[in-house]
Parts: C-alpha cells; structure tokens; sequence
C-alpha cells in the first residue's frame, strides 16, 4: 500500500481521533484544514551579482486558540504539503500542551550550504518582508525549524521591527538572548524528548538507567535530547545525521561526538565508533528509538524490522500512519511527536510572554515550568488512552486537542 504525504497523514491522525469524538462532521472538516497559506516568490542577488528566485511559503492553520505559531524550514524537499502538514501539527501540539497559540509553518525551498552567509541573510530578510502583512505578536510568530536558528531568528526580528518602525521581539522567537530570547530555548525541544522518554518508562514500570537508546537526527532536537537522556543513566550507543551513523556498544559519549560534529560537519568517522546507515540505526537492538531528523523516517515496511519497544518522535511526523498501525499491532510504544517535541514551542510560548512583560526569567524557572508542562501533558494523554481504551498515545493526543481546538471554535461562533 502507498504511505500518504505528510498532509494526508495529518488528516488520517484526526479522522483515526474523531472516530472517539463526538464532533460535527462539518466542524470536523474545517480542522483538517489550514486556514490560508502563502506561497512568496524571493528573488535576491547573490554575491556574484546574478539574481536567483526562491519559493517560500507560510502556512497558518488554525488561530481558534490563538496566535498561529511554528517554524521556518529552510531545506530543498520543502514543499506546501509540507508546511501544510507541519502547521497541523503545530496547532495540535499548542492544544495538548495548552499554551494560547494556534498553529503555523514557513519554509523556503533552498539548501541552505550553497549560500553565503550574507545571500542567507538577504534570503531571510526578503522572506521576512513578504511575510510581514501576516505575522506580528499577536498574528502569527514564527520560530527556528530545520536549518534555521537564532542568527536567521534575528534577522527576521530586526526586519520586521525596521520595516514597522517599532521594537517587537515577540514577533519571532528561538532568538539570541541578547536579541530578547529566552534562557533554555536552545535545549527545550531536546528536553521535552528528555522527559517524554523518563516518563513513558516510569509509566511502563522500566528503568531507564538500565535502556540503550539509538537515535536518528543529531541537530538541535537530536544531540540535545541525546545528552540530556545520556545524563538520566541510558546508554545511548548509536546517533546518526544525514551523512550516515556511529554505533557503539558501549555507549557513545554524546558531548563529544556533538563537539565532534561542529568540527567536521557530520557525525561520521567519530572516535572508533562503527559506522551505521540510517536503516542500520532505525533496525537496531535498543531499548528506545528516537527519530530526531525529518517526516517519514519510517514507514510500514520498515516499522515491520524495528526492535525498539519504545519510539520516542522527537521529529514531527516521522512515523508514517502505516507505520504507526504496525507499531501498534506489535505493542510498541510511541510518544507521538505532538508530546514529545512540545518543549520547543513551550518555551517559545515562555519566550513570547518574556518579550511582552519586558522581563526576563532564570533558566531554571524555565526548565521548572516547562516540566510542569510536559508531565501535566504526558498525564493527561495517558489519562485519556486509559479511560477511553484507546488504540496509541498518539491518538490519545489527537482527541484531546482536537477537543480543545473544537471547543475554542464552537464557543467563538462561525462569522460571516
Ligand atoms: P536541525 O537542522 O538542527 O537538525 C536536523 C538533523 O537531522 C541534522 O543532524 C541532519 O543532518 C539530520 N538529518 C537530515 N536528514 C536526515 C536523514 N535522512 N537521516 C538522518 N539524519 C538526517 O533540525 P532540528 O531543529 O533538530 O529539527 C529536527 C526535527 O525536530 C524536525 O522534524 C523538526 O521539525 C523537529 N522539531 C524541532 C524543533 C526545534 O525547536 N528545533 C521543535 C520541534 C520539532
């Protein structure tokens, strides 16, 4: 059978939950459904003073629970199914973790290492201005995705803020703290992924200072959930990028293979590691599995050769639904990306309220609250797969935000 595209598998993820809910098929239909999407046509000069065109887009989902909220993807396989999906995503997230945002997603179809430091930075600053009519603090407020980080987060700040004449940091966040970002960004979506394994072993009654761990992906969510599950005792034995993997029984020391990788741009070749492909990583003997990369890592045939019995998706949607249906005829336990990955927009909704109060806060009463979050959240997903006999956590969290969603819409009345 042919696996979906990442948009369909978000509309299958919401029909699997409605089928739990009592929800009108016409309200139903609007939430599988992004509101608007931008397509802009960025054309910038490069240093050899040629021009060269982009395709951008900005997907806005849903704004029932509040502003829309997402990334910015800068990658050649970005497409508007893509961002479509992804801003889904994004506003289911929103609602599980209960922050007052909807969702949202840009993205620029671009390799990002075949431009210059300043063509990126022109590319940022003209996507920044196309997008400006739409976002602002209390409209739509991107954030870092694949490829992007605090230097093109700045960038995007200082345009929006010269071309409105106005300072508004909240108008963007995963930004530098000097740029008016919050402590504990940089590490909340690794973090997230942190607590989501910690807690799904204490719910299964394991010990996770006795699992060995393998993980997909070593960028941001990657090697900063790899380290902080290294810290509570596992044994991490194998990580991967898109250059391909290292594995050691023993365990592998995630600070160093992440030094490792600033220097020479991969994980590849680190210490006297074997090397992995990435199906080689994603089949391993671990006791937790952690796709960290990008969508559709894993699909149906290849869920069928996983032997991890715990998947913890720090990446967004990188189980496909025929993945997750095999997954779970053979009792594997997935935290879905729409937990585990909450940590990032979390903290970005910390770092938003930061902008708007003027007042900055220590990174342990992030870290502090951002626990409070994920383990409310984690609670309540199990709460609902156990009382409602649910088939996956995953749907479970489908139902409790598609409820919430639902509800927002439904209270706030249909206009015109
Ligand atoms: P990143 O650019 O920092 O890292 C991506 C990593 O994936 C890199 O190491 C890259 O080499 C690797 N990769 C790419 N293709 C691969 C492949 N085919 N096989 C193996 N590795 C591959 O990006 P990130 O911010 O860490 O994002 C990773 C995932 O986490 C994405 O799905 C993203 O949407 C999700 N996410 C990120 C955040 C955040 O705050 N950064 C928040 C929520 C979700």
């Amino acid at each position: 059978m042919s696996e979906p595209n990442p948009f369909e598998s978000l509309q299958e993820q919401i029909d699997d939950a409605a089928a739990y809910l009592d929800i009108e098929t016409d309200v139903l239909e609007r939430l599988k459904h992004p509101e608007r999407v931008l397509e802009v046509n960025l054309s910038i000069e490069l240093d050899d003073g040629t021009l060269r065109r982009f395709e951008g887009f900005r997907s806005q989902f849903n704004g029932d629970r509040g502003p829309y909220k997402g990334g910015i993807r800068y990658h050649p396989n970005v497409s508007r199914d893509e961002v479509k999906a992804l801003s889904g995503w994004m506003a289911y997230k929103c609602a599980i973790v209960d922050v007052p945002f909807g969702g949202g997603k840009g993205g620029i179809v671009v390799d990002p290492d075949e431009l210059s430091d300043s063509e990126l930075e022109r590319l940022t600053r003209a996507y920044a201005t196309e997008l400006r009519p739409l976002v602002g603090p209390d409209r739509d407020i991107p954030a870092p995705d694949v490829n992007t980080g605090q230097r093109e987060m700045n960038w995007f700040k200082d345009t929006y803020e010269t071309l409105e004449r106005t300072t508004a940091p909240g108008v963007i966040t995963g930004k530098a703290i000097s740029s008016g970002g919050s402590e504990g960004r940089v590490e909340a979506t690794g973090r997230s992924t942190m607590i989501a394994a910690r807690e799904v072993f204490e719910y299964l009654g394991r010990d996770i200072t006795e699992a060995t761990v393998a993980i997909q992906g070593y960028g941001n969510a990657g090697s900063v959930g790899a380290r902080l599950i290294e810290d509570l005792g596992a044994t991490v034995v194998a990580v991967s990028d898109s250059s391909g993997g290292v594995y050691d029984a023993d365990g592998l020391d995630t600070r160093a293979v992440k030094a490792f990788k600033n220097e020479t741009g991969t994980v590849s070749g680190y210490g006297d590691a074997e090397e992995l492909t990435n199906e080689e990583l994603l089949t391993l003997d671990v006791d937790v599995l952690v796709p960290a990369a990008l969508e559709n890592a894993i699909d149906g045939d290849l869920a069928a050769d996983v032997r991890a019995d715990v998947i913890v998706e720090a990446a967004n949607g990188p189980l496909t639904p025929r993945a997750d249906d095999v997954l779970t005829d053979r009792d594997v336990h997935v935290v879905p990306d729409i937990l585990a990955n909450a940590g990032g927009v979390t903290v970005s909704y910390f770092e938003w309220v930061q902008n708007r109060q003027r007042f900055a806060w220590t990174e342990e009463r992030v870290n502090d609250e951002l626990e409070s979050v994920i383990t409310s959240a984690f609670d309540e997903l199990v709460d609902a797969y156990e009382s409602k006999d649910l088939p996956n956590i995953r749907t479970a969290a489908y139902v409790v935000a598609t409820r919430r969603i639902a509800d927002a819409y439904t209270e706030g009345g249909n206009w015109p």
